[in-house]
């Protein structure tokens, strides 16, 4: 049970899920993510596991009642399982609904039995390409061999996978098929997005990007796309591929805006809450977190007020791609 009011925002909109970012680091450079002159936050300003816990209980004070883990990559943060088996006891309570992780899958092999017994059902694995090399090239040396033993692993333990691609031009788009392919043989649905000028990492936005109509009409002359219904209450548009069975889903950030059904904040390794992932505004919750570490209240009230100046929208336009239009890369709030 909630012991406070839910957290509403000012456009009416209810918070209902925690994406919760548990280091900034990565074994993988993405050329669309980390630049060569990324800085990471020094280890004394990053959330202990039990800072960390201690905020997704201040979140389900407010009745947030989804977690989803990410970073960073998540699963290089020293002793994660700790925090997921701290959360796990909450999933036990039925205080929390689902305790979900985004990876880059590079350590699931590793992990995937202990994600599964701290009741993880569902993991999203990025994945960019499955030729070694372009693999290799988009993320500046990750292995696709790991990659692809740790979804053998998490289908293993029983976990759900979604396949999350970003879309690059030139790089990666005569790709889609194939991934679609892959995952839809092997029972995961694929989502598509585009890519979001996020970081100052030196890269040319406006080359990179794809708008997923074009990603959606190159599809199309594969494979028939018939809409469905169902939303999974995120961003993505869902489609069923009729000669695959399987579920397709586009996020278009740019090109078309999603942020009316926006349920979600986001708090990085060093506690900085960003009620809307296009814009650098955010509020500090490590200084109440370490000032009352018996007294959750202050940490309460600065959640509240950081929710009640949650943007109606995000901040990118695609007419200036190459602007810097968010100045911290995704590798600091994860997704
Ligand atoms: N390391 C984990 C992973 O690879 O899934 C979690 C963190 S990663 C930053 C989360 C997701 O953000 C990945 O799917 C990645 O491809 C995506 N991403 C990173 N930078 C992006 C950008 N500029 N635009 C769109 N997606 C981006």
């Amino acid at each position: 049970m909630p012991a406070a009011p839910p957290l509403i925002d000012a456009f009416g909109r209810v918070v209902s899920s925690l994406r919760l970012s548990v280091t900034d680091r990565c074994d993988m450079r993405c050329v669309y993510c980390i630049g060569g002159g990324t800085r990471f936050v020094p280890r004394a300003g990053i959330l202990t596991l039990e800072e960390l816990e201690r905020l997704v209980r201040v979140f389900m004070g407010f009745g947030v009642r989804r977690v989803r883990i990410t970073g960073g990559e998540p699963l290089l943060r020293r002793g994660v399982m700790r925090l997921f088996r701290a959360v796990s006891r909450h999933l036990v309570a039925g205080l929390l609904d689902e305790l979900t992780l985004t990876t880059n899958g590079s350590q699931l092999a590793r992990y995937a039995a202990e994600l599964a017994e701290c009741g993880v059902r569902r993991v999203n694995v990025s994945l960019d390409s499955l030729d070694p090399d372009r693999y290799g090239a988009i993320t500046r040396g990750g292995s696709l061999a790991a990659v692809l033993n740790g979804i053998d692993a998490a289908q293993n333990a029983g976990l759900a996978v979604k396949i999350n691609t970003v879309a690059l031009k030139g790089l990666n788009e005569t790709d889609i098929a194939g991934l679609l392919r892959f995952a839809h043989g092997r029972g995961m649905a694929l989502t598509v997005i585009e890519v979001m000028p996020m970081g100052d990492i030196d890269v040319d936005r406006a080359a990179q990007f794809v708008p997923m109509a074009a990603i959606r009409e190159r599809l199309c002359r594969e494979f028939t796309l018939e809409p469905v219904a169902e939303t999974s209450g995120g961003p993505a548009r869902w489609v069923r591929v009729t000669e695959t069975g399987g579920k397709l889903g586009f996020i278009s950030p740019i090109s078309a805006r999603f942020c009316a059904g926006c349920d979600r904040v986001r708090v990085t390794c060093s506690g900085l809450l960003h009620p809307c992932l296009g814009r650098d505004f955010a509020v500090d919750l490590r200084a109440p977190l370490r000032q009352f570490p018996g007294d959750d209240a202050p940490t309460s009230a600065a959640i509240r007020r950081a929710v009640l100046l949650k943007p109606h929208g995000h901040a990118f336009s695609a007419d200036a791609l190459n602007r810097i239009q968010v100045t911290r890369p995704m590798n600091v709030t994860g997704g």
